[in-house]
């Protein structure tokens, strides 16, 4: 078994459960013989709440009171499964301003046959809130509870149709295109990851049978005011790519921290239309300037980390019930689970539980991020030196997305699988006087992160889904239930990285 010995040398300090299924793994490779052909689905569904009952919907993204008044376009969930003999992978985008990893775990305890599956929210600020803050005032729960069953449901529901529909043997390509001009970076240190990159499905003989676009901004043209139901500009974006291509499109949400948000204009229909078109603009460069690669073989590497909720405003959340998520007792550890959180535990450090995760797709990886990624983690254009006016100007700084991929091609997904707010390289982190930039205020930012740490917490805890060092229960399961998806992590290693120019 010198294959497996290879593969746990370069993986380090795996766990034993790890371990064990790799070594079944490099069976099951030899039996299954070469890599075997992709198959692809494209699936949709609508998830617009119903409007006129009993329960207000509460806008979620700006301030709490905002109840809405009507539908202007259909809030979908759509779905793209990717199956290499018996491993499956589902990604989901569901236009929603971020779903809490409790839903996205329920969805998957009734999808045991998935090697994996991702749910990643575009952060539309124009729909439902789905986390807590959002309701009739700062002091009441804004989610509606059957709401959100709902959504777990139907995106449950997606996942097995759209599995049901696949088409043989794909041909892939990738391909990336970069546009400033259509962000706007709305606190300082300006830094953007303004590329967006997409992955072009097709026949053998050219036709088309799917588009993934990941583009990295916050749906929020439509502002604070507006009171229709809406995707915001990812509308007009999927409407004008599924046209021009004549074949199924989703939509992910990338790095939006840091603040990504479109340019400034009239909070207008029309101009969310003419901006959502410009992405689709941009999509379609990246789209002809697409070369092939090799989705296959797949593997999916997770690790749960246990982050540190400092944030006094979240605290409050939780205990006044307006956000209602389990919290831990912290272990020191970000990797180990601590006693839930009670009343007998006041004062002790609060821990959410959420999950960062690498899928290896061939020459691709992604990169699923749980929350608002600021760009500077991306590429590591962090500013130096930091402004000594922050809290933490010496603070060593976060592995990066490219640090850590090296020259692969990825793609990201923020918000994936949860949505625990910005994550801010901690020597930006500006809670205290005196302020950075001679700012008399504190920038936007800080009041929606957990913590200073979280940022560190969730890049480290990538790098080592990379380095393959991620002992986490659920990898290990996905491995129980499909060791035909794992592979030996040091195929397909690509040459460019995700896309970026300089
Ligand atoms: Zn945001």
């Amino acid at each position: 078994m010198a294959g497996t010995r290879e593969v746990i040398d370069d993986g380090g300090v795996m766990s034993i459960d790890v371990r064990g299924s790799l070594r079944f793994v490099a069976l099951a490779t030899v039996l299954a013989g070469p890599v075997q052909a992709l198959d692809v689905g494209f699936g949709e569904v609508d998830i617009t709440p119903k409007l006129g009952g009993r329960e207000k919907v509460w806008l979620a993204g700006y301030g709490t009171g905002r109840q809405a008044a009507g539908v202007h376009d259909p809030l979908m969930a759509r779905c793209v499964v990717l199956e290499e003999g018996r491993t499956r992978i589902a990604l989901v985008s569901v236009d929603l301003v971020g779903l809490q990893f409790p839903a996205v775990q329920e969805i998957r305890r009734q999808l045991p046959e998935f090697t994996y599956v991702l749910v990643s929210s575009t952060h539309n600020h124009e729909g439902p809130d789905v986390v807590g803050m959002w309701g009739r005032n700062q002091f009441s729960y804004g989610v509606n509870d059957a709401y959100v069953a709902e959504v777990v449901g139907r995106c449950r529901e997606l996942v097995k149709s759209t599995a049901q529909a696949m088409v043989k043997d794909v041909r892939v390509s990738y391909g990336t295109a970069e546009d400033r001009n259509l962000l706007k970076d709305t606190r300082q240190p300006t830094v953007f990851d303004a590329v967006l990159r997409v992955l072009v499905f097709s026949r053998k003989n050219g036709e088309k049978v799917g588009l993934l676009v990941q583009w990295n901004s916050h749906p929020e043209v439509m502002g604070s005011k507006n009171k229709l139901i809406t995707a915001d500009f990812p509308w007009a974006t999927v409407r004008e790519l599924k046209k021009k291509y004549e074949c199924p499109v989703a939509y992910f949400t990338g790095t939006v921290g840091g603040l990504m948000a479109p340019p400034p204009g009239p909070t207008t229909f029309e101009y969310t239309e003419k901006h959502g078109l410009e992405v689709a603009g941009l999509a379609a460069r990246a789209i002809a300037a697409a070369e092939p690669l090799k989705l296959t073989p797949m593997k999916v590497q997770a690790q749960m980390i246990y982050i540190p909720v400092t944030n006094r405003l979240y605290r409050l959340g939780l205990s006044m019930r307006v956000l209602r998520r389990a919290g831990f007792v912290s272990t020191g550890d970000p990797y180990r689970k601590g006693q839930a959180m009670s009343e007998k535990s006041p004062g002790q450090l609060l821990t959410i539980e959420t999950e960062v995760a690498r899928l290896q797709l061939g020459e691709l990886s992604l990169a699923a991020i749980p929350g608002e990624l600021y760009p500077e983690l991306v590429y590591g254009e962090f500013q130096e030196p930091a402004d000594p006016a922050a809290d933490f100007p010496e603070a060593a700084l976060e592995p990066t997305i490219a640090e850590t991929l090296g020259e692969e091609k990825w793609m990201l997904f923020g918000l994936a699988n949860d949505e625990v707010g910005y994550l801010i390289p901690k020597r930006q982190w500006d809670a205290r006087k005196p302020f950075a930039y001679g700012r008399k205020k504190s920038q936007y930012g800080e009041a929606n992160s957990c913590g200073p740490e979280a940022a560190a917490i969730v890049m480290k805890g990538f790098a080592r889904c990379v380095a393959g060092q991620q002992g986490s229960l659920q990898a290990a399961e996905a491995s129980r239930k499909d060791p035909g998806g794992e592979a030996d992590p040091g195929a397909g290693k690509a040459k460019t990285g995700g896309g970026k120019r300089d």
